[in-house]
């Protein structure tokens, strides 16, 4: 038996927003049926599409807030972040704190250590829980990055983005694109291992702390100010440089 519902809505999503969307429902009205007066933010969600990517929600042509319940038959149009146009006056939120920082969820590691590697503020620890996740972010400003919808759907969650890939190399290309990072670029500035700040170190106070042999090679050594990992511009050096020049500046 299918159920009838009494109520519905049109909505619309634009850009990426169609990316939540299965195949043969992208870019078309999509007729919600609904009970009572759900907000327009319950609506957007019931069809797999994370609050935080939405930016501007028209009904019926006018800016609505989240909380806003729509009238049967109204039309709901989505909008994600625009890249060159400012809507500050109707958006769902201020924009987001420059230069953006970040929180990662448990799963991605090494997308976290890429994004170090490039200078950017990112937090990341595998004990983190979803709660201490929506804290960190919701204390210090700071959008979160997830392969977890739910995480997105929680009312806390300001800013945030899922990714749409899972290889570790893309998710960087995707998020370097969505937030603009290249102009925020600082490489080799950051400790891969717990975000700190990496400063030059004099060769002869890392002599006992690296193997001979790197010693006797490098002239150069760098150490983190949090954590005292020293680095120096050995083969892993070169490796993530190429990886960086991908991204021109
Ligand atoms: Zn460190």
């Amino acid at each position: 038996m299918s159920v009838e519902f009494k109520k519905y809505v049109n909505i619309r999503f634009y850009g990426n927003l169609n990316d939540f969307l299965p195949a043969g429902q992208k870019q078309k009205d999509q007729r919600v049926g609904f009970w009572g007066t759900p907000t327009v933010k319950d609506l957007v969600e019931a069809l797999g599409v994370p609050h935080v990517e939405v930016f501007l929600i028209l009904v019926d042509g006018l800016p609505v807030k989240f909380s806003f319940r729509p009238a049967q038959g109204s039309l709901v149009s989505c909008y994600p972040k625009f890249s060159s146009i400012t809507i500050s006056d109707i958006a769902l939120r201020p924009d987001f704190e420059i230069p953006p920082r970040f929180v990662l969820d448990v799963h991605l590691g090494r997308l976290a250590a890429y994004l170090r590697f490039c200078g950017i503020d990112t937090l990341y620890d595998k004990s983190y829980t979803d709660n201490n996740i929506l804290e960190i972010a919701q204390a210090d400003g700071r959008i979160i990055l997830t392969r977890d919808k739910g995480i997105l759907r929680n009312g806390k969650a300001r800013y945030g983005y899922y990714l749409r890939n899972t290889k570790p190399q893309l998710q960087l290309s995707e998020v370097v694109d969505y937030f603009n990072l290249t102009n925020f670029f600082d490489p080799f500035s950051r400790c891969s291992l717990c975000n700190g700040e990496v400063v030059q170190v004099e060769k002869s106070k890392v002599e006992n702390q690296v193997p001979q042999t790197t010693y006797q090679v490098y002239n150069e050594f760098f150490k983190c100010t949090r954590c005292g990992q020293i680095y120096w511009e050995g083969p892993h050096f070169n490796r993530i440089t190429a990886m960086l020049n991908r991204y021109p500046r």
